[in-house]
């Protein structure tokens, strides 16, 4: 049974929010509250369901297991988004020599750290909660050094210069535990690069509006329905996390995203979807659907 945290940002710790929408309690077989909202902080503006739940072992498990990944409608799209793409953006940040990366929360493909090693050849490391996966990536990657331990009880005195994590941190309860986990586990002017939805987004905006103009709550968030996310990250939150953590928050980007990208890079043909050139449209000007945010330990 999860335990929940009412009413305070998991960010601040400010107990001051909006209500901005209602989130579905959806079928998921776990204990639930009576009603869970979408709440943006005064302070941090970061946007977090309440109550929040701080899932367990269990109930990671019973979430995320083999019927997460095929459910996700955007696992395809991300076969054509490049980790190399993403390496180029990355690269110009790092500020050390050795090339070592770990690769967290990363799901049953660990696109990264295959493309670092592949290409790159850089020494891997590869962090995944489910037992399951684990043994997959371990067959996948024997040359990585594979583990399903608890990301916040690994071990420290292995440092890296890149750790990287795709769509993970806005899946946790207390993404300041897992940044400063980080943190400790970077070597001086090593990068923590992670992607994570921008519920700022012009998606978001446009679908609450459709939402208000028939009478219903805003849609942000979805704690208990697949993809389980709990929080939003927003550029003050990002700047508390990079003051309590002392990572530097070296960039942020909201461009160049899925929304735009599952049109343009699957080939579909832009012309034939027009809502296609609105995203990409709000891609450019920054309004995209996720964030890529990169932090660096400065020496
Ligand atoms: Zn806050």
């Amino acid at each position: 049974m999860p335990q929940f945290i009412y009413n305070t940002c998991p960010i601040c710790g400010s107990k001051s929010f909006s209500v901005i929408g209602t989130c579905s309690l959806g079928i998921v077989n776990i204990e639930k509250p009576d009603k869970v909202q979408a709440v943006k902080c005064k302070k941090c503006k970061l946007i977090f369901a309440n109550p929040l739940p701080v899932w367990n072992k269990n109930d990671f498990s019973a979430l995320y297991g083999q019927s997460y990944f095929p459910a996700m409608p955007t696992s395809n799209i991300r076969e054509y988004l490049t980790p190399e793409r993403r390496y180029k953006k990355i690269e110009k940040y790092i500020q050390t020599k050795n090339q070592n990366v770990l690769e967290f929360g990363a799901g049953i493909h660990a696109l990264m750290a295959k493309y670092l090693y592949q290409e790159q050849h850089w020494n891997i490391a590869i962090q995944e909660p489910s037992q399951e996966f684990v043994a997959v990536l371990k067959k996948d990657f024997p040359q990585a050094n594979v583990t399903g331990a608890e990301f916040l009880d690994m071990d420290t005195n292995k440092k890296y210069s890149l750790i990287y994590a795709d769509s993970v941190l806005e899946h946790v309860s207390n993404p300041i535990d897992y940044i400063q986990k980080c943190a400790d586990m970077l070597e001086a002017g090593g990068v923590l690069y992670f992607i994570s939805p921008n519920e700022y987004s012009f998606r978001n905006w446009l679908s609450t509006l459709v939402k208000k103009m028939k009478g219903k709550p805003g849609n942000y968030l979805s704690p208990f329905t697949v993809p389980y996310h709990l929080i939003g990250f927003s550029k003050k939150s990002l700047k508390i996390i990079s003051e309590k953590t002392g990572l530097k928050l070296v960039k942020r980007i909201k461009k160049h995203d899925y929304e735009s990208a599952r049109f343009i890079e699957r080939n579909e043909g832009l012309l034939k979807y027009p809502v296609a050139w609105i995203l990409l449209l709000a891609d450019l000007l920054g309004w995209g659907t996720n964030q890529e945010i990169i932090l660096r330990k400065d020496k």
